[in-house]
């Protein structure tokens, strides 16, 4: 579950983290509230307007801007709340901005003394380790600095048994050139940062950019947070932090009936029993020159609601030209599987206009594919995996 940038902010506030302050504002005149208080509490004059949008980038896309008084807060945060902000990360139709980050201007004016890094903790799965990855070059594109620069991008290996070393924090500040007083932030930065980031069960912290300030304060400045999914459970502060309004409604529906479904961009529905098995469809979907529209995996129930339920969701997107039914008969037996085909496809009427292409295997495989043949409906079987392939291709054609 991905998170706002203020609500990054809110979590690595509450374990220390130095942030640039904010207020969030629904419209222009919470706007200004929220810029009084913040000048009331900071001192700081000049503002700037940040979109609180799923989305990085914003910055290029005119996302985030300076005002430099009051009726400039006003100005610029009616024009940012409302409008589809299109960046290098979103569709092309952009994202609706609901609300903005009314910041502080940490960027002190005339300042050329600060410094911008990169920093973001997350799990490196091929060692099975925590990792923090940080370079000099923040503020821009790190994927850039990646492909141009790797050198300057550095990597720090935590075991997550014996969490972060101080050496490893000190060894961070020294490799960004820092020392004093600001060497002494960081240290403590990258203690909090790292703190924040296994005690919020997150998957991603990404802070870009650290900002370090003429007068030596190293702060967040920007909070891109994914927080793992199977810990919401026990992280009901940040489960209630959700924001569907940014999550595609296909998979925000798909959630609430229980399925597990992943939208994606091409033109063959996938209904599949078992992650698995559900990667490999969508491989022979790519070889049988299909894009799969979906991930879909129905788990082990795969009866006449759930199949019914499930094509319903594939259905809502538009860009779906057939439906490959991948399911492997194990405890499931195949005749139930198809019974519940068949049944969900007579009760869904005529909302189906696709060409489906059903294989079933495993447990009354031959039984399943007699159901489906002699149902009088328009949906060819398979058995084998190439079958199915093949199949997918001559509707496609
Ligand atoms: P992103 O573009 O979505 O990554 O949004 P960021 O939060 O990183 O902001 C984009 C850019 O706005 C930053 O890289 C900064 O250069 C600039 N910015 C952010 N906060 C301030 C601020 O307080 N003052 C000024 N002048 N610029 C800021
Ligand atoms: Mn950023």
């Amino acid at each position: 579950m991905n998170l706002h940038e203020y609500q990054g902010k809110e979590i690595l506030a509450s374990f220390g983290v130095r942030i640039q302050r904010g207020v969030v504002a629904h419209n222009a005149q919470e706007a200004v509230n929220a810029a009084k208080r913040l000048t009331a509490d900071t001192g700081t004059g000049w503002h700037v307007i940040k979109a609180q949008v799923h989305a990085g980038g914003r910055g290029k896309g005119g996302g985030v801007k300076l005002a430099k008084n009051l009726s400039e807060v006003e100005e610029i945060s009616g024009s940012i709340i409302g409008m589809q902000l299109i960046t290098p990360q979103t569709s092309a139709e952009g994202k609706k901005v609901h609300q903005v980050l009314v910041a502080e201007d940490v960027y002190y004016p005339g300042d050329s003394e600060h410094e911008e890094y990169y920093m973001s903790v997350l799990l490196n799965r091929a060692s099975g380790r925590n990792m923090i990855m940080y370079s000099t070059e923040g503020g821009m594109d790190i994927e850039e600095v990646a492909e141009k620069t790797p050198h300057l991008i550095f990597t720090e290996e935590i075991d997550p048994s014996v969490g972060l070393l101080p050496f490893q924090a000190r060894k961070i500040a020294f490799n960004l050139r820092l020392s004093g007083t600001a060497f002494k932030e960081m240290v403590r930065f990258v203690s909090s940062l790292y703190k924040a980031y296994v005690e919020s069960d997150a998957s991603l912290f990404e802070i870009n950019p650290v900002l370090k300030t003429s007068d030596d304060l190293i702060m967040a400045v920007d909070a891109k947070v994914t927080i793992d999914d199977n810990a919401l459970y026990r992280r009901k502060q940040y489960a209630e932090m959700r924001d569907l309004r940014e999550e595609s409604p296909i998979e925000v529906e798909a959630r609430s009936v229980g399925l597990n479904y992943v939208d994606l961009d091409g033109n063959v529905g996938c209904m599949v029993n078992g992650a698995g098995l559900a990667m490999a469809t969508m491989d022979l979907i790519k070889m049988a020159g299909g894009e799969p529209a979906n991930f879909l995996d129905v788990g082990g129930t795969a009866d006449a609601k759930r199949v019914e339920e499930a094509f319903r969701i594939i259905l809502k997107d538009p860009n779906v030209k057939a439906i490959l039914i991948n399911i492997f008969g194990g405890i499931v037996r195949c005749d139930r599987v198809a019974q519940g085909v068949v049944d969900a496809y007579k009760n869904m009427g005529d909302s189906i206009k696709v060409p489906i292409i059903v294989r079933l295997q495993g447990t009354n495989a031959e039984l399943a594919k007699e159901i489906i043949d002699n149902s009088g409906l328009a949906v060819h079987s398979a058995v084998q995996f190439q079958e199915a392939a093949d199949k997918v291709k001559e509707v496609l054609a």
